[in-house]
C-alpha cells in the first residue's frame, strides 16, 4: 500500500533522514521505533507532505505522492494524528469533527461516521457540544484520532499517541486503534517511544536510530530481540 524508497529529508541544512526505505501492506498494523530526534516524527510528516523529502520516492497505492500537497494526500486516503493532538480548542467535539470531513461533500455518509465514531468512543458523544480544549488529554486523544478518520483514511498515521496519558486511558486508545484496523480495514503506521506497547499492537516494526532505519522484523521477534529489549524496552 506505501513504499517508502531511499528517502532523504531536510530541515534547512539538517539532515533527519538519511535514504530511509520501507513498506507497508493494506491491512497491517506497522510501528516505527527509537529515541527522541531519531526521525520518526519526520518520517511521518514526509508521508502527508507537511515536510516533504528532498530525494527518494513515495508510492502510495502505486502513485507517487512525494512533491504533493497534504490536503491532497489527505484527499487521496491518508491521515495524520500529529504528536500532541492539535485538535482546535475553541471549536466543540462536533465541530472539531466536522473539520476532518472538510474535503467530504457526502452529507449523509458523514452522519454514519459520526455516529460510528460515537459508539468507539461514547464518552465524545457526550461531551459533542463542549470545547475541545477543556477535554482531558485522552479525550482529546480520542477526538484527534477520530477527526483524523471522519476524512476515511486508508491509512492512518499516528504519532505518539500515548505521550503524556495515563496507561489504562493509553490501552483503551490502542485497543480502539486494533479496532479501527480489523473492524475497518484502516491500515495503521504507529510512530511510538513507547516500544514496548507498540510492538505488542503491530504486526510489524521498524527500528530508527540517528535517521537511519537500523532494523526490520515481525513485531514479535523484535519484542524477543536482545539489543531491542537493551536499548527500547529497558530489560
Ligand atoms: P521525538 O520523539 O522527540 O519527536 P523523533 O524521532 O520524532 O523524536 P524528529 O522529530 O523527526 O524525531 O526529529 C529528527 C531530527 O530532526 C532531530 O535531530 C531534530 O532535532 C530535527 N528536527 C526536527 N524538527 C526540526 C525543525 N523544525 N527544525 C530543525 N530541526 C528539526
Amino acid at each position: 500500500m506505501l513504499k517508502l524508497q531511499n528517502i532523504e529529508t531536510f530541515y534547512g541544512n539538517i539532515q533527519a533522514l538519511k535514504s530511509i526505505s520501507m513498506d507497508i501492506a493494506e491491512g497491517e498494523i506497522v510501528t516505527l521505533i527509537g529515541a527522541n530526534g531519531a526521525g520518526k516524527s519526520t518520517t511521518l510528516m514526509s508521508i502527508s507532505g507537511v515536510v516533504p523529502p528532498r530525494a527518494g520516492e513515495i508510492l502510495f497505492q502505486d502513485q507517487p505522492i512525494h512533491g504533493l500537497p497534504p490536503n491532497t494526500i489527505v484527499s487521496m486516503g491518508i491521515s495524520q494524528v500529529p504528536e500532541g493532538r492539535r485538535i482546535f480548542p475553541y471549536l466543540t467535539v462536533l465541530e472539531n469533527l466536522d473539520m476532518g470531513a472538510f474535503l467530504r461533500d457526502d452529507k449523509d455518509e458523514i452522519k454514519n461516521d459520526i455516529a460510528y465514531i460515537f459508539e468507539l468512543f461514547p464518552i465524545l458523544a457526550e461531551r459533542r457540544n463542549q470545547p475541545g480544549g477543556t477535554l482531558s488529554g485522552g479525550e482529546q486523544q480520542m477526538l484527534a484520532i477520530s477527526r483524523a478518520l471522519m476524512a476515511r483514511p486508508r491509512l492512518l498515521l499516528l504519532d505518539e499517541p500515548s505521550l503524556g496519558l495515563a496507561p489504562l486511558v493509553v490501552k483503551r486508545i490502542f485497543d480502539i486503534v486494533r479496532k479501527i484496523n480489523t473492524e475497518n480495514n484502516t491500515t495503521v503506521f504507529l510512530v511510538e517511544q513507547n516500544a514496548n506497547l507498540a510492538l505488542k499492537t503491530a504486526h510489524r516494526g521498524y527500528v530508527m536510530e540517528n535517521g537511519r532505519i537500523i532494523m526490520a522484523d515481525a513485531a514479535d521477534k523484535l519484542l524477543a530481540n536482545e539489543d531491542v529489549r537493551k536499548a527500547y524496552l529497558g530489560i
